[in-house]
């Protein structure tokens, strides 16, 4: 995929409507709102240095959580503004809304080199549905987009694709960056090539991992997912969280899950490719007790974790691996006794990238939270910031946003 980059743009004194990727929650300290974590603000530095270069005007355009077409206090982009500022140390403005009036005046009054954060774009009910007048209006006033927000590319919304209707648009570095890097793990990966895939619904994965059959030689899975697996093959699971059947409250659909494991363990085989669910599981009776089993898990019991043996298991893999990308913990990680599967995984992932034996990949908020909580993001040869954008594309499936910025 060959996308139109910046330096292929005139951006030479421009106003440029910069989609940021900071859809980043806050908390309330001390009576003042902040950003719970500054990771995705990091990541687009190098993209407002190079724009700031060029004495462009940048006007920052984001989404920040749900807050579902209404004003909410909480989720004013106000806290994402102070952080860039820290961080890029130079000041950055900013104004209560993202159309109208007062935000023409305030691009009317900006110099080269002036950084204007616009309000939530999700303060108005037009970006969810993409509404073209809506999408119009966020472009008044600029000459062009750089579009760096890939956390939301998959998505069909005003601030997405609505904007790239109105305006000539061009990748920034940090959605160039994840494309390259997840665009090289599905054409040209180093064999032996490991997928671990985790977490807690299967639902979010199952494409991804279809996709991934092909390309991967081992897929290595634990968390919940792995729990589906285990029925398909026939494993008891107690009271273990099992998304196995689904309803699609939107297309009103029954989804047996446990029948893609199934067809997907059998086109696994048909491909020669090695599918490995946990030979061992640490379960709890959800008050004290933790045991270990390999047999099947008893009622009134829960499989939250995997097993020491799967650790050394899964581990051995790993050390054997060229590629190895992760998505989704083993275990319910949140609860230290159970963080032991997701800590061996990381670590043997780590070792990998130390001995500059093969490239690791992480990907996933929950998946990045508990890298960082028991070591540090730069273990691994990259970080992959969005959760469903990026399965969607390691699904093989057309991120909407993108279209427009594709040479
Ligand atoms: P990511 O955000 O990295 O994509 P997910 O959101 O898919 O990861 O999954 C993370 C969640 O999965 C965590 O909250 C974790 O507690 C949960 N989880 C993992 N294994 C289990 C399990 N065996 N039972 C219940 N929940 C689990
Ligand atoms: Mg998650």
């Amino acid at each position: 995929m060959k996308l139109k980059t910046l330096e292929s743009a005139n951006l030479s004194g421009k106003t440029v409507l910069y989609r940021a990727p900071y859809d980043i929650d806050t908390k309330e300290v001390n009576g003042v709102f902040e950003v719970v974590d500054d990771m995705r603000i990091w990541v687009t530095l190098p993209t407002l240095q190079y724009l700031l270069e060029k004495n462009c005007k940048i006007i920052i355009l984001t989404y920040v959580g749900r807050p579902d077409g209404k004003v909410v206090e909480e989720l004013r982009t106000t806290p994402h503004a102070e952080c860039l500022s820290k961080l890029l140390n130079h000041p950055v403005a900013k104004v209560d809304d993202c159309i109208g009036p007062k935000v023409s005046e305030k691009i009317s009054q900006m110099a080269p080199g002036d950084i204007l954060m616009l309000e939530n774009v999700r303060f108005y009910s037009g970006e969810m549905i993409d509404d073209d007048a809506f999408a119009q209006k966020l472009c008044e006033g600029k000459d062009l987009i750089v579009f760096d927000g890939f956390p939301q590319a998959h998505r069909i919304h005003a601030s997405t694709t609505g904007i790239e209707r109105h305006l000539p648009a061009v990748a920034g570095l940090y959605l160039e960056q994840e494309i390259k890097m997840l665009s090289s793990l599905l054409e040209n990966p180093k064999h032996p090539f490991t997928v671990i895939i985790g977490g807690a619904k299967i639902s979010d994965k199952v494409d991804a991992i279809r996709n991934l059959l092909h390309v991967a030689d081992t897929i290595l899975v634990g968390g919940a997912v792995a729990n589906v697996f285990l029925k398909a093959e026939g494993r008891e699971l107690g009271s273990s969280f099992i998304e196995d059947v689904f309803v699609d409250k939107m297309k009103r659909e029954k989804k047996d899950w446990v029948e893609d494991a199934r067809d997907i363990l059998k086109q696994a085989e048909s491909l020669k490719k090695k599918i490995m669910v946990p030979g061992d599981l640490v379960m709890s009776d959800g008050i004290s007790t933790k045991k270990i089993v390999t047999e099947g898990v008893p009622a009134g019991w829960m499989a939250l974790d995997i097993g020491p043996k799967t650790q050394v298991d899964f581990s051995n893999i790993i050390n054997q691996s060229k590629t190895v990308f992760i998505n989704g913990p083993m275990g319910k990680f949140e609860d230290e006794r159970f963080s032991l599967g997701s800590r061996a995984v990381l670590n043997a992932m780590k070792n990998l990238t130390q001995n500059l034996k093969g490239e690791t990949i992480i990907a996933g908020g929950d998946t990045i939270d508990v890298a960082r909580k028991y070591g540090n993001l730069n273990d691994y040869s990259h970080t992959s910031l969005a959760g469903g954008a990026t399965l969607e594309f390691l699904a093989g499936k057309e991120l909407p946003a993108l279209k427009a910025l594709i040479e």
